[in-house]
């Protein structure tokens, strides 16, 4: 089992490279679309600041469909004899290992194979857990179930997440790694690649959650490094029909597709935490400085932001339909972390983010280490894109985290026909908090987002809150 999931791994990884080289092509296209959509956000004074990463693109470019015609090896599922009742993970079992299931829901003789081999050790018997007996001066954790599994605390293991609307027998279940502490705390939930081309953060996850150590860990950690397991083999944004699942949650069991998967996810997985931190990048050519999204009108969201050592926060209400909006709605406290550009792996962002995870996790006391706190305030920011006001060629002069005065030249496009260019300049003081990379545009293209500092974080102006509206017109100020 173990080196079937291996071997898959690695066959992703190899599609995932081939599929970047293949799709490439097909963003120019996309871009444009993208680009209309948030021109008309813009106009209206709203959702300008999550534009660039989370736009509803209808239409795809067709050449997207001939990439990737790797097979993927079908596995399966082998028939034994189990029940549908909750397994118990035995202590301290290593990521690496995946845990007994996925459970078929639907089926009450289908067992994962791997519930029958005795080398997980995972005997739904009375376990004893060694190791929170050598911790008696603290309160012991409690199990936590998922997708029928019991995980003990002070354990970590590896399950999987299947949306269960595939052809049953091309079901390929997502993995999700959880950490259950020896000690109670809060759940905290990771997730990336909701847009399957975002690499960064796929990374950051693997980093901070093999990192933790159950015996020291105060509540839950659930990581989902890739939420859209196709769209990340095909190097694509979307989901199979194309759209946009960072636009369907909480979702609905009988909607489409995008609505189902979004639906079973939630359900599933993102109802048990407490907190959930979505990580995302740039998109379509664009580079983001690692910044968190929240929405700073709901005090827990505005207070989990301080948890977080000196990065920036922008500021925005988010749209319907988002992940981090969703689980809002469902009282989880939800921030999205931006960080880089998609289809790279950065790594300088990749350590950013990391270091952003586990500053939150000790500020929540769930881990104890000498952390290193590197600036004392959190910095606020509302934002704003700049736009190019010609087609042509853009030519940066700013990089990305770079402070600009009112006026100043922060990049040119450059008309490759008429040899004429035209100089974007800044209109206020700000700090570069994305941008694209240079690369041919058209009139309208967004291409800097400035960051304007907030004097305060704004959560106080009890009089915005629940108007989404209102909250959109001071974003526009
Ligand atoms: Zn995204």
């Amino acid at each position: 089992m173990t080196r079937s999931i291996s071997s898959l791994l690695r066959l992703m990884m190899f599609s995932l490279i081939l599929g970047v080289l293949l799709v490439r092509p097909a963003y120019a296209g996309v871009a444009e679309a993208a680009e209309q959509d948030s021109a008309a956000s813009h106009d209206e004074g709203s959702r300008v600041d999550e534009s660039m990463d989370d736009e509803a693109v209808e239409d795809i470019d067709a050449s997207m469909q001939d990439k990737d015609k790797l097979k993927k090896p079908v596995k399966k599922d082998k028939k034994s004899k189990g029940s549908q009742k909750a397994t118990k993970i035995a202590p301290n079992i290593d990521l690496k290992e995946v845990a007994p299931t996925p459970v078929i829901i639907e089926d009450d003789n289908l067992v994962d194979e791997a519930a029958a081999e005795p080398k997980t050790s995972s005997e739904p018997t009375d376990l004893v857990s060694p190791s929170t007996e050598e911790l008696p001066e603290k309160a012991v954790n409690e199990s936590i179930t998922l997708f029928n599994t019991e995980v003990l605390p002070n354990t970590s293991t590896r399950l999987a997440w299947s949306s269960g609307i595939q052809i049953a027998g091309l079901a390929q279940p997502t993995p999700v790694l959880v950490v259950n502490g020896a000690h109670p705390g809060p759940t905290l939930c990771l997730t990336a690649s909701i847009h399957g081309d975002e690499l960064n953060g796929i990374e950051i996850i693997r980093r901070t959650v093999y990192d933790l150590d159950p015996k020291e860990l105060s509540g839950t950690v659930i990581g989902i490094p890739i939420v859209n397991l196709q769209g990340f083999q095909q190097g694509s944004r979307y989901l199979p029909d194309r759209r946009d699942l960072n636009r369907h949650f909480p979702g609905t069991p009988t909607g489409s597709l995008a609505d189902r998967v979004a639906y079973s996810l939630f359900q599933q997985v993102i109802v048990n935490c407490d907190m959930l931190v979505d990580i995302h990048t740039g998109s379509f050519r664009r580079n983001n400085l690692p910044q968190l999204r929240a929405d700073m009108h709901i005090e827990d969201v505005a207070s989990l932001t301080r948890g977080f050592d000196g990065i920036a926060v922008v500021h925005s209400v988010g749209n319907p339909g988002m992940l981090r909006s969703a689980a809002v709605d469902a009282g989880i406290v939800a921030v999205t972390l931006e960080v880089g550009e998609s289809l790279r792996i950065q790594e300088d962002e990749i350590k950013a983010g990391v270091k952003s995870l586990n500053s939150l996790m000790e500020k929540q006391k769930m881990i104890s280490r000498l952390f290193v706190w590197g600036q004392p305030e959190t910095i606020y920011y509302n934002s704003y894109w700049l736009r190019a006001e010609h087609g042509g060629i853009l030519f940066s002069e700013v990089e990305l985290g770079d402070s600009v005065k009112k006026g100043d030249i922060l990049g040119t496009v450059s008309d490759p026909i008429t040899n004429t260019e035209y100089p974007i300049v800044a209109n206020t003081a700000g700090r570069i908090i994305g941008m694209a990379v240079d690369q041919v545009v058209m009139a309208g293209f967004a291409a800097y987002h400035l960051g304007t500092e907030a004097e305060i974080p704004p959560e106080k102006e009890k009089a915005l809150i629940n108007s989404k509206k209102s909250a959109n017109l001071m974003l526009s100020d």
